[in-house]
């Protein structure tokens, strides 16, 4: 395939008249071209857990600790001592796993307590749990919808929710557009069983925020249902870390509210929260939740992550603290953080190879974070996506201000303003 550098992930998804074998070759080529120019940093292999540093093996036998910039257990849950005893005792308690789907003997009483605890923390009666975000979201949308309804979705939510939308009508919206959003409800009024518009609350690449207030006022004009995936905000943002819809105290007005257990409550697993006669439909037909296997024991951990928001607030406090330090410094060094309102702070450069150069050269100063390009955000939005932790010193965070400081003067990316074209500028003397 000529001319890898243009390519991107997307290009590979499918082939005209090649099979499986010949798509496989073509992305391992794509991959090669990478690994060449020293760009390929995905699926790293971490030899240590979630943290504010992480050791790496970057060279053969050469195992190093590199401040981490890409895990979202935001608040450090992962290590807090009681949420390791509470898987620990629940494995002790019930073994490894849980044995059947739920409707058939895998529903245990700290499933109960977990859909119990996650639908009070939002203010909530009911709640579903699925094996992972993505599930909740897939699963959920394709139970609700059929193709007599219609989705609308900001053009930037997570993939699970445009894979909810496969058995659907859908119709997106340029990311926080209200004015598109208000025309695409207005023209389809009268037309469609049902309207669901579904937003994120924090953007999972931007780190920006959804106009919820507003969006709720539109669903409620227009006669449509309001879904919000606020696997970003929660646990980060809202004086309670009860996510955007605190912000705007909505928690009664958002029909599902869904979210992830896999960022601050530390485990793997989705939910979806809603009133208790849509979870009691969703349990008995969202076909991913009746045909697999519930969550494991382990799982039980959550529901002490949940708790824990509440009893320890100095942990996001101290995320907070963190957030606006290293935000104010990168905004310091003339870089272009975006609209980020929440613990992703990314660094947009625009031009895909710009990013990975700078991911480069962020791992050569010790620092590990991702580079982001098409599909998941647009052609000419390349960025370095960076996820902040309670758990970083300031001295973690100015040992990657000084990295950035360094890769600028190198890559002059403040002078770069939508410019696209790959290559060192010349150095300052
Ligand atoms: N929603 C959003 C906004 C996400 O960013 C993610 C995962 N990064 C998910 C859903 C899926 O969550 P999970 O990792 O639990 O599948």
């Amino acid at each position: 395939m000529e001319n890898l550098i243009n390519k991107t992930f997307k290009d590979f998804e499918n082939i005209t008249g090649m099979g499986p074998y010949e798509r496989a070759a073509e992305w391992a080529a794509y991959v090669a071209d990478w690994r060449s120019r020293g760009h390929w940093n995905y699926r790293q292999m971490a030899f240590s857990g979630c943290g504010p540093r992480v050791g790496l093996q970057l060279e053969p036998g050469k195992r190093m600790d590199y401040v981490s910039l890409v895990s979202n257990d935001y608040l450090g849950f992962t290590q807090h001592p009681k949420v390791k005893a509470a898987a620990i005792a629940a494995i002790e308690k019930y073994g490894t796993g849980a044995g059947a789907s739920p409707a058939i003997g895998g529903h245990y009483d700290f499933h109960g307590e977990l859909e119990r605890a996650i639908a009070g923390f939002f203010g909530r009666d009911a709640a579903i749990v699925y094996s992972t975000g993505y599930t909740a979201n897939s699963a959920m949308l394709q139970c609700l919808l059929k193709k007599e309804d219609l989705a609308i979705f900001d053009s930037s939510v997570h993939a699970s929710v445009f894979e909810g939308g496969l058995t659907t009508t859908v119709k997106t919206f340029p990311h926080n557009d209200l004015n598109a959003l208000e025309h695409i409800l207005r023209l389809n009024e009268d037309k469609y069983r049902t309207r669901l518009v579904v937003v994120d609350g924090v953007y999972s690449q931007d780190g920006d925020l959804a106009p919820l207030d507003k969006i709720v006022a539109l669903c409620k004009l227009y006669n449509a249902m309001i879904m919000v995936d606020d696997a970003h905000g929660t646990g980060v943002i809202g004086e309670r870390g009860r996510g955007v819809m605190e912000l705007y105290d909505l928690f009664q007005e958002v029909d599902l509210i869904t979210g992830t257990f896999s960022k601050t409550f530390a485990h793997v697993g989705g939910y979806v929260v809603a009133k208790p006669e849509l979870v009691e439909y969703l349990k008995f037909h969202s076909r991913q939740h009746i045909f697999s296997a519930t969550l494991p024991p382990p799982a039980a951990c959550i529901t002490t992550a949940i708790g824990l928001v509440d009893e320890e607030p100095q942990w996001m406090r101290k995320l907070w603290e963190n957030v606006s330090y290293f935000r104010n410094g990168l905004i310091g060094l003339g870089l272009d953080v975006g609209n980020t309102a929440s613990a992703i702070i990314p660094v947009k450069v625009g031009d895909p190879l710009v990013a990975a150069e700078a991911t480069k050269l962020l791992l050569e100063a010790g620092v590990y974070a991702n580079q982001i390009g098409y599909p998941a955000v647009s052609k000419k939005d390349a960025r370095v996506r960076q996820s902040l932790m309670a758990m970083h010193t300031q001295e973690d965070l100015d040992q990657v201000l000084n990295a950035w400081e360094w890769i600028n003067s190198r890559l002059r990316l403040n002078e770069r303003k939508g410019e696209i074209a790959y290559g060192y500028k010349e150095e300052a003397t």
